[in-house]
């Protein structure tokens, strides 16, 4: 009887800390989002990772980036990675970046890009995070500081992470 005993307090140990855990993961990274919000538009299995670094998509989501080559799509969990894969002399069109309000795809061009908020950064100590609408930006920026930038302006500080690196 007391074997039982033990053992559902165990059980009920084990289950409490469990859920618990799994309850935390999406409020614990800014960059995180429910499974169901992310769009994910690689194919195959590797669909979910990063095509550069292979780092989770879905944890990463609100820095995420597209491009496309020769018709095929690639994701990147930040603009660190995209910028990478252009260093390798490979033609990347059509760059896109997750819209932080919408969770969509948006146009990379025409997206204002927080640089250097006080919210962590993917692969890059000066984080990156992306509106279609201006003024969603200028709120993030008077929550968390950072400088507004448009798409050039913010791959050329995630150029700067090569820089060091050299
Ligand atoms: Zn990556």
């Amino acid at each position: 009887m007391l074997k039982v005993f033990i053992g559902a307090i165990v059980f009920f140990i084990l289950v409490g800390c469990s859920s618990q855990k799994s309850m935390q993961i999406p409020s614990t990274m800014f960059q995180s989002v429910n499974e169901s919000q992310a769009v994910l538009i690689q194919d195959g299995k590797e669909k979910r990772y990063c095509h550069m670094c292979g780092m989770d998509l879905v944890k990463y989501y609100k820095t995420s980036h597209s491009a496309e080559e020769n018709g095929k799509n690639y994701q990147y969990c930040s603009l660190h990675c995209l910028e990478e894969h252009f260093e390798q002399g490979i033609i990347l069109k059509n760059p896109k970046v997750v819209d932080v309000t919408s969770l969509k795809f948006v146009d990379a061009s025409k997206a204002f890009y927080v640089v250097g908020s006080k919210k962590r950064g993917t692969m890059s100590k000066s984080s990156k995070y992306a509106f279609l609408n201006k003024n969603d930006a200028k709120a993030f920026q008077a929550e968390f500081d950072g400088e507004i930038m448009d798409f050039n302006g913010a791959l050329d500080k995630a150029k700067e992470d090569f820089k060091y690196n050299n």
